[in-house]
């Protein structure tokens, strides 16, 4: 059957700018795709790429989309090419996802805090809710400057919850082991997310080997080939899966279902169309005793 084709790009902005690593993020721009098929069903699609963690660009999808007619063959779908992961996920989800799917408790996801220090004033406002997990960014400041808001930070969780840290690629060797052993000592900690870049492979595996708390690949398994050639190289911690970015949606799960590994989906800041198309597998695929990278919608503003 073929498909009756029409996209819309949009623009979403921050409330407040986000900082990482990677630099400081302030709109988030995707494409919505719609597919009508001839009794007249939509489906709907997110394309959200993230060029930062390798994906395609904007531009890319938007050009992909354009070289297309108005009617599409699911053969056009099916060979996407892979150096456009969040087309093929955005084509490939929006025919395989019902909406609307039943809503995961929000209690699931972990909330992500503001960078530096205005995490403590933040923590303060949402301590009452029922966030078991939160999520803080590292690497942006010097070690110093950062472990010292880490004191405040840890001093202020309420109990029972749990932190994560998530570096983006962005320490040194030597910070890197500084932060671990802070977090060995302070027991609170989840996991460290990508403490050192993707290049850094066998010092991220010496430091599972080293340190007690767990440290997740994010950045280096930002689609199916890294994340295979990950596990293939021994990587038993955790891995991060941004399936949004991650190309075809079926064969990422036909290979998480036959490989035990600690994941724990995790979000591009996409709409909630995306986001539903993305929990759909990770019901499925997601590691249940550990929240969903998810607790993002507070940073954007509603309109799409
Ligand atoms: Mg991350």
């Amino acid at each position: 059957m073929s498909y009756q084709f029409q996209f819309s790009p949009y623009r979403r902005k921050f409330k407040v700018p986000l900082q990482t690593h990677h630099g400081i993020w302030s709109v988030r721009e995707g494409i919505i795709l719609q597919l009508h098929d001839s009794n007249g069903q939509r489906y709907l699609g997110e394309i959200a790429p993230l060029p930062d963690f390798g994906s395609e660009t904007l531009e890319e999808a938007l050009n992909f989309c354009q070289s297309l007619e108005k009617i599409v063959d699911p053969s056009v779908i099916a060979t996407i090419p892979d150096s456009l992961p969040a087309c093929q996920f955005g084509f490939e989800s929006a025919l395989c996802v019902n909406y609307p799917l039943p809503s995961v408790s929000t209690q699931n996801y972990s909330h992500l805090l503001p960078t530096g220090e205005k995490a403590l004033e933040v923590i303060h406002q949402v301590r009452d809710r029922d966030v078991k997990t939160y999520k803080w960014k590292i690497g942006v400041q010097p070690f110093e400057v950062e472990s010292f808001i880490f004191d405040k930070l840890i001093a202020q969780l309420p109990e029972n919850t749990q932190l994560r840290l998530d570096a983006n690629g962005g320490l040194n060797l030597d910070d890197a082991k500084r932060w671990l052993s802070l977090a060995d000592e302070v027991g609170k900690i989840e996991f460290i997310e990508q403490p050192l870049s993707s290049q850094q492979f066998s010092d991220l595996l010496m430091l599972a080997e080293e340190f007690k708390t767990a440290i997740a690949l994010d950045e280096s398994v930002s689609n199916l080939q890294q994340l295979k050639q990950s596990y293939q190289d021994g990587w038993r911690g955790v891995y991060v899966i941004k399936a949004a970015i991650m190309g075809s949606p079926r064969k990422l799960q036909d290979w998480v279902q036959t490989h035990p590994i600690d994941a724990v989906f995790s979000s591009v800041f996409e709409t909630p169309i995306g986001r539903q198309a993305v929990l759909k597998f990770a019901q499925k695929l997601h590691n249940p005793n550990r929240a969903l990278g998810f607790g993002v919608d507070h940073w954007l503003e509603d309109s799409v």
